[in-house]
């Protein structure tokens, strides 16, 4: 009997042993191709030879160093690297060990810059319906996702929740994408002007959401406008990318095909790439400063900030994606895909959206194309199609959005940035029988 406590406790889930390039292989030495990347982490593949040599050489050399203490070299260099690229007056780097731990750490910085400023009323946080901002209890009140938070509700922190830019949902028929994305940009100006401008701190968004819908991107001058209204009532902006940052649209940060910075940025799994965990909040020079010139303490931390062994590999990851130019291959590899989807699955009668940027993209599964109706949560679509998915020797990731209460059935594809065209095609072969298989089921 395992001693594993695994999520899904009534789950007899495979045994990993090994990896090689896009594949990962169990105990009976079955080989899956890892479409999703885990949840679009491991976006060079299971066995990239410069990050384990990176890593290898950073465990013998320093393994460990306390940031209470001393900074370290792989750390200043990482950070030194993000910044160079980052959009706006992205600033600092401040590291973490993980997705939740950046969206917290963000949450909390935002409250505390607008205290150092003698702005202590600013302490409502707005956020979107069907988001997902990890589930440290702090980023869990900020995700608009009911089915992750209900169980623990009252959750801590005073946050209310707008429309996400759900087009293929939410859009009316006769309305443009742009004056969609407009209006529903407004309704975070409307929010703010019921909270009152000056009690709320920030903003906080994905600019291309993952854990809950399934690569939906928002439409062109969605975020502008979102920026402008942030401008207006003095609200920080903080753009989420733990999940669709670090290359996976096929720019290196998310938000550079939108337009905008944000005040702060947190990336996370495709920065350790899955060879060490690792994430990290990037912010402006104005949010630092105010914190550096007031009390000159960030009140937060935790033990494993800037982990010398961590930021090697996060180091090692960029410098390939930089050296071997992977993100433009993504651009390229992406439209590929996109194209391969629906070449595939665009006449299907159950899949009603295929979306996305680069290698990250969606399929949103319906009832009926027409009505837009998703299926009966009860048959558990999604979860189904993973495990026949698995079966069939192809990870991806399954989700369910609740939607007005209705939940809905997705599959994320986030597949390694160094997938061939052949690779392509064998997602689609088997992502069709796995399709076909749960929608047998039900
Ligand atoms: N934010 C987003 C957008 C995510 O998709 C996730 C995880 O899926 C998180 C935050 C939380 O990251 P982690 O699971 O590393 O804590």
């Amino acid at each position: 009997m395992s001693h594993v406590f695994p999520r899904h406790t009534k789950s007899d889930l495979p045994t990993a042993v090994g990896g090689d390039g896009c594949y990962l292989i169990d105990a009976n030495g079955k080989r899956y191709f890892d479409g999703s990347g885990g949840a679009a982490v491991s976006c060079l593949g299971h066995s990239d030879a410069a990050v384990i040599k990176a890593v290898q050489e950073q465990v013998e050399k320093l393994a460990f160093a306390h940031t209470g203490f001393m900074t370290s070299e792989p750390a200043e260099a990482l950070a030194d690297l993000l910044i160079s690229k980052a959009p706006g007056t992205l600033d600092r780097v401040y590291f973490v060990s993980g997705g939740s731990e950046a969206t917290e750490a963000a949450i909390k910085l935002a409250r505390q810059y607008h205290l150092e400023r003698g702005e202590p009323q600013r302490r409502h946080l707005i956020a979107r319906r069907q988001s997902y901002h990890g589930n440290t209890l702090g980023a869990l009140a900020a995700g608009g996702n009911a089915w992750r938070r209900q169980q623990f509700d009252p959750l801590l922190i005073g946050v209310s929740h707008i429309a996400p830019c759900y087009e293929y949902v939410d859009r009316s028929d006769g309305e443009s994408s742009f004056d969609y994305g407009q209006r529903v940009a407004n309704e975070l100006e409307a929010e703010i002007l019921r909270l009152g401008p000056d009690t709320v701190m920030a903003f906080m968004a994905e600019p291309v959401v993952g854990a809950t819908l399934g690569a939906v991107p928002a439409v062109e001058g969605y975020f502008k406008r979102i920026r402008e209204i942030c401008d207006t009532y003095g609200v920080l902006l903080i753009l989420d990318e733990v999940m669709c940052g670090m290359g996976r649209t096929g720019h290196l940060f998310a938000c550079d095909a939108d337009g905008v910075a944000p005040d702060i940025l947190c990336i996370a799994k495709g920065l350790g790439a899955g060879y060490q965990p690792i994430g990290a909040m990037l912010c402006s020079s104005a949010i630092y400063d105010a914190i550096a010139q007031g009390t000159g303490f960030f009140q937060h931390g935790h033990t494993y900030l800037g982990h010398p062994v961590a930021t090697a590999a996060g180091l090692a990851v960029v410098n390939q994606m930089l050296e071997r130019d992977l993100v433009s291959r993504v651009a390229e590899k992406g439209t590929q895909l996109q194209a391969a989807l629906m070449e595939r699955f665009a006449q299907h009668p159950n899949v009603g959206d295929i979306r996305g940027r680069g290698l990250f993209r969606g399929l949103e599964l319906v009832q009926d194309r027409d009505s837009k109706a998703p299926f009966d949560p009860a048959h558990g679509l999604a979860a189904r199609i993973k495990r026949a998915a698995l079966e069939a020797g192809l990870i991806c990731y399954p989700m369910s959005g609740t939607r007005d209460g209705r939940m809905g059935d997705h599959i994320l594809l986030a597949p390694p940035f160094i997938l061939s065209e052949t690779q392509i095609e064998e997602i689609c072969d088997k992502l069709a029988i796995a399709i076909e298989e749960g929608l047998a089921a039900i």
